[in-house]
């Protein structure tokens, strides 16, 4: 059996999951949790490491930064569709909200988009989990 990935690269980094092993989550808690942004040193699964050097994480800003410009375009081009001559509160009444509410969603997707891009892991599955899929085969 070749190296076919059970878990495709979007689903793995839809849930968050480990890049070489797609099965471990990179986060320690879930997406609703107080402590969203507790983020594994490395995983569990595999073992790989996760903050690839030292203040690795910092260049997922970048990422997240797009989010929220991408975000506050999108409610710009909302009010100015639905409202005619909106006043300035109602950009600030709907964008300073949606872009506090996504905190966590924005956090989480930028430092996995981070990790995907810029981490450097290739994907490679793990023995036991080859050895399941070929038990499930037969
Ligand atoms: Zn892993």
């Amino acid at each position: 059996m070749q190296n076919v990935p059970k878990v495709s690269k979007f689903q793995a980094i839809l849930h968050s999951k480990c890049p070489k092993c797609r099965e471990g989550n990179i986060f320690v808690s879930p997406l609703l949790s107080t402590n969203f942004a507790q983020t594994h040193t490395n995983c569990p699964n595999c073992g790989v490491q996760f903050e690839r050097e030292p203040s690795f994480w910092s260049g997922a800003m970048y990422i997240g930064y797009a989010f929220s410009v991408a975000l506050c375009g999108f409610c710009f081009v909302f009010l100015n569709v639905f409202f005619d001559d909106a006043p300035l509160s109602y950009y600030i009444g709907m964008i300073m909200p949606l872009v506090l509410l996504m905190i966590p969603v924005n956090f989480r997707y930028s430092r996995t988009i981070f990790l995907y891009l810029m981490g450097d892991i290739k994907y490679q599955d793990t023995e036991d989990s080859v050895k399941l899929r070929r038990k499930a085969q037969l």
